[in-house]
């Protein structure tokens, strides 16, 4: 993995990993195991998932997928986190 950071960010994406528009979440809890609390969304897909003090399946689909960017849920009210570079962004 190579990308670069260019200099449009801003008001876009939170890095160079994060799509141009966040995905919808698919649902309010967990899609591997149900949680309804401490949850994550994926930024490329809307995949939602528990943390990693739980089943840790955000981070499982995050690495699976390559879909590095994560969001606390609500999307928005939390952090944005990239797999990709081990960061808040
Ligand atoms: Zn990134
Ligand atoms: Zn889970
Ligand atoms: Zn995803």
């Amino acid at each position: 993995m190579d990308l670069a950071h260019n200099a449009t960010q801003g008001a876009g994406p939170a890095c160079a990993h994060a799509p141009e528009t966040i995905a919808t979440p698919s649902g309010n809890r967990c899609e591997e195991c149900g949680s309804t609390f401490n949850l994550r969304l994926c930024a490329t897909c809307g995949h939602v998932g528990c943390c990693e003090s739980q089943a840790g399946d955000a981070r499982a689909h995050a690495l699976g997928e390559q879909h590095p960017v994560i969001l606390q849920m609500p999307a928005g009210e939390g952090f944005t986190w990239c797999y990709a570079e081990n960061r808040y962004v």
